[in-house]
């Protein structure tokens, strides 16, 4: 399928069965209190769970510290703050410890990134990628970027953002691996479409891309690079990553909930002045009224977590996720890039092609307490029955578990999997495994496990 042709597949709606579920249970209900304790027994039952009894394997998430938590319920959260820091630049009055606040996120950011700018006024990655396709192309500009066969994201197709600003998308050219750039080719397509702008977004990233050298090739004619760095935020700013903005990247956004391990959120980074117009007029008031201030604080602390602790915390998500992809690998479970160590990220990609696909492998392991997720196959464009499921190590990182948990966890992956264990045989080691493991580390009030 090309990106021109997923035009046409769309999104699912909610699922009516469930949304049904919810209604049975509200109408169940006598009072007010009782359907509100209703939500709040759902909160509880998934912090039990997903925050106590499962190993989280998903590489988009990451355990915020408990300060981290405490501030994103602050009262700052109730300020209506639209427009940008300074009293003659926002519509509301009575802002200024609010600008200072929201000054002290910017800054400590570009100090995290070592950059000119930073913007955390994104409610996410996915929206931070809105902020280069409007302000660094026009409707009907040609945007060069990854497709699923290079481990892109979703945000960067013909379904995502980019459509909702009418911009047509052609794809860069892969390795056969799916794990390369094909810089020859790559080469050709540019110089010939001369696109405004290439995207570099990778939902599976497992090595870096040559940034510096697709840099080159599209600043012959003006171009500009965005890199996508949702998954890799927290490794480049830990420095276990290439640095985006030094290797030539015109315009970086991240997620600052997967490696940043911050709130759920997003930031944009830029060098060049020229962006800084442009790049804010997008942010307010194209995408944002009010851009939620205790997210902002909390975003803020999380920076200077990671200005603390960053390098041995991205360090450790790096030689976890290599540990268990070789331990995988010893245990006869296809891991990709066997070649090359496996990954230089957080990320580890097995090929369940062999137990059903992706979507069969990752829920007979959450049945298990193993949380993963189903993910394309890079080299090839199986989005539609993804034939992989990714493995992420941000949590288990933060949770204090090294190379000897890695080895154990393979273990467990390797008996549902390729042993065909019973699931909930294996959910009870999971839980007994898990159980020491309670506290967030990587912050100011635990430190380093
Ligand atoms: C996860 C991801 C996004 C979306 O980020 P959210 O913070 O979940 O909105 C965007 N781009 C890429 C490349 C991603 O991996």
């Amino acid at each position: 399928m090309t990106l021109e042709q997923q035009a046409g597949t769309s999104s699912p709606a909610h699922d009516p069965a469930v949304l049904q579920q919810a209604r049975e249970a509200i109408e169940g209900c006598l009072d007010t209190a009782a359907m509100r304790d209703l939500v709040l027994d759902r909160v509880r039952r998934n912090e039990e769970w997903r925050g106590r009894r499962c190993v989280n394997l998903v590489a988009a998430e990451a355990p915020t510290s408990p300060l981290v938590r405490r501030v994103l319920s602050s009262e700052a959260g109730t300020r209506a703050s639209g427009g940008a820091i300074g009293r003659d630049r926002r519509w509301f009055s009575a802002m200024a410890v609010l600008d200072e606040l929201e000054a002290l996120c910017v800054e400590l950011l570009k100090r995290a990134f070592a950059c000119s700018f930073a913007d955390p006024r994104l409610l996410g990655g996915m929206h931070a990628t809105m902020v280069a396709y409007t302000a660094l192309a026009a409707p009907g500009d040609t945007v060069l970027v990854l497709g699923p066969d290079g481990g892109g994201d979703s945000s960067h197709t013909a379904e995502g953002p980019p459509a909702a600003r009418g911009v047509r998308l052609a794809s860069i050219p892969v390795d056969a691996s799916g794990l390369d750039i094909d810089l020859d080719r790559f080469a050709e397509v540019a110089r010939r479409l001369r696109p405004p702008l290439a995207a570099l977004g990778q939902t599976t990233t497992l090595f870096p891309l040559p940034v510096t050298e697709i840099r080159e090739i599209i600043g012959e004619w003006g171009g500009r690079l965005y890199v996508d760095a949702a998954h890799q935020a927290g490794l480049i700013a830990g420095g276990a990553y290439p640095d985006p903005l030094a290797q030539g990247a015109d315009l970086v956004t991240a997620s600052s909930g997967k490696t940043f391990c911050g709130p759920q959120g997003g930031f944009a980074l830029w060098n060049d002045p020229a962006l800084a117009e442009p790049v804010s007029h997008t942010i307010f008031p194209v995408l944002t009224g009010s851009h939620q201030l205790n997210r902002v604080a909390a975003l803020a602390v999380a920076t200077t977590e990671v200005l603390e602790y960053g390098a041995d915390l991205a360090a450790g998500m790096v030689r976890n996720a290599r540990c268990l992809a070789a331990a995988l690998h010893e245990r006869g479970v296809p891991v990709l890039g066997a070649g090359r160590g496996f990954t230089s990220t957080h990320q580890v990609l097995v090929d369940a092609r062999g137990w059903g696909g992706g979507f069969a492998a990752a829920s007979r392991l959450a049945e298990a307490n193993l949380v993963v997720n189903q993910q394309p196959l890079p080299g090839r464009d199986d989005t539609a029955f993804p034939g992989g499921v990714r493995l992420g190590t941000a949590e288990v990182t933060r949770l204090g578990m090294g190379t000897a948990e890695m080895a154990r966890i393979a273990g467990f992956l390797a008996a549902v999997l390729r042993d065909g264990a019973d699931p909930a045989a294996v959910r009870e080691e999971v839980v007994r495994f898990r159980e020491p493991f309670q506290t967030v580390y990587y912050c100011h009030e635990s430190g380093r496990p």
